[in-house]
């Protein structure tokens, strides 16, 4: 078990756009153990391998439904569809304390490969199509500041931000 040090806003690997995984060996194995145990530790509902500073295309989403048994452990994921609309607080545990609202699509299918290297098709709404999407933009080196529907609402939260 590891806790991995987190990646913060301002961090450049934030910013870039994380590399497929071509083959699931004991390096990747490993990183998703330590990204659940960071995201359990930070008590997030997902983590993105650009948060750890690892430039990979792996996210891990728990949003705690009681229909889930295992945690998403998801490689390579692409959103297949996605429709309908939420707006609802979001934070990121890049951003800590920083929450806005953010407006998503609220019905998602997501394709990817577990860790088995196998297809795997996820469907989510509500929280968890929020927390895929928003896992999702990290692999493509997006943070949900972009995506603030209350540009105000940021502008008053980002300097905030930097003074942490
Ligand atoms: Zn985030």
């Amino acid at each position: 078990m590891a806790i991995l040090e987190m990646k913060y806003y301002g961090s450049a690997v934030l910013t870039r756009p994380a590399k497929p995984i071509k083959q699931v060996d004991r390096e990747i194995l490993m990183l998703a153990r330590d990204l659940l145990d960071t995201m359990y530790h930070y008590q997030g509902v997902g983590l993105a391998g650009p948060q750890v500073g690892v430039s990979k295309q792996i996210i891990v989403v728990d949003c705690g439904e009681e229909y889930q048994t295992d945690p998403y452990i998801l490689l390579n994921p692409l959103v297949a569809s996605a429709e309908g609309q939420q707006v609802g607080s979001e934070g990121c545990l890049s951003l800590p304390d920083l929450f806005i609202d953010v407006e998503r699509a609220s019905c998602v299918k997501i394709q990817a490969l577990n860790l088995d290297g196998k297809p795997i098709t996820v469907h989510g709404d509500g929280l968890l199509a929020r927390a895929l999407l928003h896992e999702i933009d990290h692999l493509k080196g997006k943070v949900f500041t972009e995506l603030a529907t209350d540009k105000e609402q940021l502008e008053r939260e980002i300097p905030l931000l930097k003074e942490r």
